[in-house]
């Protein structure tokens, strides 16, 4: 967390900025112009009604999607439109709404499967090399997964399994994370172990861009907050201000 996020933002460059990007798909523009920025050891939170836009925006930085106009920017490299796996390697990586693992790989097994975003069938040889192991095993610890790490990832609960991708999306100690709605569908009993374990990620220098529907938790988590509506940005600030705005709740709750 930031003390001080006015200055944080007025002294610091970026490390993720979004220039006007637009992506429009057949009979629909998802995104019409959105822009925002991240910078180092911030959490920043990307909220807005059902069809504003956020996944779309995250599919845009990652490559899944190429933006109809408009640029990403890593640090002062544009990646706008590469391929998803070099993204990943320049120091961009995500996790899902819905948490990906492979089922019947061990915990430990997932960190190193997700490293070399493996394929289904060659994931039988799946070891951790020597250098990634330490990393590996202080990350499942982080995430509180230490007694479970050799237990099928199949048998995790929901909330289980996203503490896992959260794990496995620092392995490579990217420059942003990038986590979609990581408390959806998540046991409320565990909604406060993935708050806790993204504060201390951060604390220990991890950069977040975080998409999620509970306001309480991105109240919690954020430094800063882009509110999207129709595509475009709507409001921005700390989450008081923010979140508080009257465009904001209009766009929330207004008809
Ligand atoms: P959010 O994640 O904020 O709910 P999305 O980014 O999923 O919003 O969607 C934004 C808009 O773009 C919606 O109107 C949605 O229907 C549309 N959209 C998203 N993906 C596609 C797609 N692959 N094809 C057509 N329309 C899409
Ligand atoms: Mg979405």
């Amino acid at each position: 967390m930031i003390t001080d996020t006015d200055t944080h933002r007025a002294t610091t460059e970026p490390v993720l900025r979004i220039d006007g990007l637009r992506k429009e798909f057949p009979g629909a523009v998802a995104l019409d112009g959105v822009s925002c920025e991240i910078r180092r050891e911030e959490v920043v939170g990307i909220v807005g009604p059902n069809g504003a836009g956020k996944s779309t925006l995250f599919n845009c930085i990652m490559g899944v999607h190429d933006p109809t106009d408009g640029q990403v920017h890593l640090n002062d490299e544009e990646i706008t439109a590469e391929f998803t796996s070099r993204i990943v390697r320049s120091g961009v990586s995500r996790t899902f709404q819905l948490a990906r693992v492979f089922p019947d790989l061990t915990v430990r097994e997932n960190m190193v499967a997700n490293q070399d975003h493996a394929d289904e069938h060659i994931l039988k040889t799946v070891v951790a090399d020597a250098e990634s192991t330490p990393r590996i095993d202080d990350l499942v610890e982080l995430v509180g997964l230490w007694d479970l790490r050799d237990r099928k990832a199949g048998e995790l609960s929901t909330g289980q399994k996203k503490l896992l991708t959260i794990a496995a999306s620092l392995l490579q100690d990217p420059e942003i994370v990038l986590l979609d709605e990581p408390t959806a569908g998540v046991n409320p009993n565990l909604v406060d172990d993935i708050i806790e374990t993204v504060v201390e990620l951060n604390d220990n220098g991890a950069t977040f861009c975080i998409i999620e529907h509970d306001m309480d938790v991105i109240q919690t988590l954020s430094d800063y907050i882009y509110v999207l509506n129709n595509g475009t940005n709507l409001v921005e600030g700390t989450p008081d201000v923010a979140l508080e705005d009257p465009a904001v709740l209009e766009a929330y709750f207004g008809e």
